[in-house]
């Protein structure tokens, strides 16, 4: 000790400052940032976009992946890949889209136009692509530069831009999609995107890993942080059952439960200051619809094969007379499947279309009331005055069984006698083919209009046209939907909704609402209208006193010499406590970085922005680039810091 007393004591301080230096120094290593586990009843398929819109992959690929643009908190479509929104030109049929610079996929492959338009055709022709349809009006897509798509269309198409928003439209890289061929996507070809979250392992059935990617820094503007994400990593586990799901939140085994069973018994036991420390929401979504549908083959008004007012022969075996529909349709009391099915959390369907959905209306005039009297009187002039036989199919789903044992009642009440039959996904496919049934009953989750098409029209029999429903007017209304004139596609809605609903060929039930519940130590956690759009990007989980975080945007930003550059600091409070942060600012050039306020004082989980600004000398050589360090130091505990850094890059005057 004596010997080498001074010494040795500096280089043990040394290594100590090193050592929470390095542990400190990102915002993708902090203490007390978290793992979060979110139990979900099914596993994904595939994490291949391009093949699954299964909601079990598409809760994973939104973490892995990401999209040309994407909906903010109010459903405002907004730029993610892209630098802006497209800009339309209307006599060459195209979109043209601008990309964000410095993108890289989660394997480092950079991110150009070039992975757009492989993405593109690759969703138009990859065998098993469920996006082909979505593309239909597409003719090519065009790498005018790295960082410009053009997108030609040979035919009016007012969803495509949507299409861009959701999560079908991931880009994938295009260097490990070729790499992997088919098995991209899978445990034997890992999925790869340029999302915050990049894959681990897939064990089937049971889970899947996805780990922080510590490069990202380009999220969208709705998000506070920008990048890298707070947490360590998202694991999905597949919980079968509700009870167990309720009962692994309840211990904080998992963080959330996206398979939660409304009921009032749980409202009650994960209410206001419950004792689980659970966060139970209770809301709308977007696009969610429960509907009862009718085999209407060969049948008026609008049947597939009714034609010249005669019922078409052969064709009517298990269809639904009209007038049968509509005596239904006045038999059955949504409010009643609401109750029991959702415990309230549901309202009764206006029309076909959710009431959510643009281009939805409520038909009061064209719905039929609930009126077992006028039920009675419309089977009797069908030629069933004592009633009849029917059977109702759906695919395996606790709510459409309590759905159905109360349709069974309502309907006895007017003389038909109703049989359920809960049946595995293609067993109800294939009675479909073969017209093998009554009616079914289903649903749909999906925010925009061109679900009447895609589920209406004579060339989508016989699935998801389930109805055999259609002919050549029908087709015409449901082609008019997708042109770009809003009124031209806004009659056409009204008119399909109204047909739907006149002939009763389908009755919406009701719009489903949202259960979702998460633990309360899961902070920075925002709901969006359609779920599954996360990015986790301002969640974490505290677990110590004091800890932070610091990111600084742009990365990058150009300037000539004497100009001011301009860069939003976010702070963020990772710890348990409240915290003031002193912000400081240096730069490799000394042009001497200021930052406004100079320090933030956050409560758990706040965030709050500080404007960094640096003058480019006027003495700058062209083209070089000064880095900016800015670090955010607690006053609580000087020991727990942060840094980030964004770069200043030089360009001719
Ligand atoms: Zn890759």
């Amino acid at each position: 000790m004596v010997k080498f007393g001074k010494g040795t004591m500096l280089i043990i301080v040394l290594v100590a400052v090193f050592v929470a230096y390095v542990f400190l120094s990102r915002g993708s290593e902090q203490p007390g940032a978290g793992w979060i586990v979110i139990g979900q009843p099914e596993d994904a398929d595939i994490l291949d976009p391009a093949k699954t819109v299964y909601p079990w992959a598409v809760n994973v690929n939104n973490l892995i992946y990401e999209t040309l643009l994407t909906y903010d908190w109010d459903m405002n479509l907004i730029p993610m890949l892209a630098e802006s929104l497209p800009t339309y030109n209307e006599d060459g049929m195209f979109y043209e889209f601008k990309l964000k610079h410095g993108i890289k996929f989660q394997c480092g492959h950079p991110f150009t136009a070039e992975s757009v338009v492989y993405t593109l055709n690759r969703d138009q022709n990859l065998p098993g692509s469920k996006q082909t349809e979505s593309l239909k009006n597409v003719s090519a897509a065009e790498a005018i530069d790295d960082y410009t798509v053009r997108i030609y269309l040979k035919a009016e198409d007012r969803f495509l831009i949507d299409w861009f928003a959701s999560s079908s439209s991931a880009i994938v890289c295009d260097e490990c999609a070729k790499k992997y061929g088919a098995k991209f996507g899978t445990p034997d070809g890992p999925p790869c995107g340029t999302g915050p979250f990049k894959y681990v392992e897939w064990k089937a059935a049971q889970s899947i890993t996805l780990e922080r990617y510590d490069d990202y820094n380009w999220g969208p503007e709705m998000y506070q942080n920008k990048g890298p994400a707070h947490l360590d990593g998202v694991q999905f586990r597949v919980i079968k059952d509700y009870s167990t799901a309720e009962a692994q939140l309840e211990a904080g085994i998992i963080d959330f439960d996206l398979n939660v069973n409304a009921s009032y018994e749980l409202f009650n036991r994960w209410g206001e200051n419950n004792p689980y420390n659970i966060k139970l929401y209770v809301g709308p979504q977007v696009g969610n619809l429960v509907y009862l549908s009718f085999n209407c083959a060969g049948t008026e008004n609008h049947g597939y094969g009714y034609e010249n007012g005669e019922i078409s022969p052969g064709s009517v075996s298990k269809a639904v007379p009209l007038k049968v529909r509509q005596a239904i349709a006045y038999a059955l009391n949504e409010n009643r499947f609401i109750e029991l099915a959702y415990a309230g959390v549901a309202t009764p369907a206006t029309s076909w279309l959710a009431d959510t959905i643009w281009g939805s209306i409520d038909y009061q005039e064209n719905r039929y009331p609930y009126n077992p009297e006028k039920a009675r009187e419309l089977l009797a002039e069908a030629g069933y005055p004592a009633g009849l036989e029917l059977e109702v199919i759906h695919w395996t789903d606790p709510h459409y069984d309590i759905i159905c044992t109360e349709m069974i009642r309502e309907l006895e009440n007017v003389g038909i006698t109703l049989t359920m039959l809960s049946l595995d996904y293609n067993t109800v496919e294939d009675k479909i083919r073969n017209k093998d049934y009554n009616m079914i009953i289903a649903g749909y989750n999906w925010p925009l209009a061109d679900m009447i098409w895609w589920e209406w029209h004579t060339s989508r029999l016989p699935s998801p046209n389930r109805f055999w429903w259609g002919d050549d007017y029908t087709d015409a209304i449901t082609d008019n939907t997708w042109s770009m004139n809003n009124e031209v596609a806004l009659t056409a809605l009204h008119e399909s909704q109204r047909l739907i609903a006149e002939d009763a060929a389908s009755i919406g039930l009701l719009n489903r609402g949202l259960v979702s519940a998460w633990r309360k130590d899961v902070i920075g956690f925002k709901i969006h209208p359609i779920p599954s759009n996360w990015k986790f990007l301002d969640v974490y989980k505290p677990s110590v006193s004091h800890a932070v975080s610091v990111t600084a945007y742009p990365a990058e930003d150009n300037g000539s010499p004497g100009s001011v550059l301009d860069y939003t600091v976010t702070v963020t409070n990772l710890g348990t406590e409240e915290d003031t942060y002193m912000l400081n600012a240096s730069d490799n050039a000394g042009w001497g970085p200021s930052i406004l306020p100079s320090s933030l004082t956050l409560g758990v989980g706040e965030s709050e922005n500080a404007t960094l600004n640096i003058t480019i000398s006027m003495g700058a050589v062209p083209d070089t680039r000064d880095l900016i360090i800015i670090t955010a130091t607690s006053q609580k505990d000087t020991t727990i810091s942060d840094n980030t850094s964004c770069i200043a890059h030089v360009v001719a005057s």
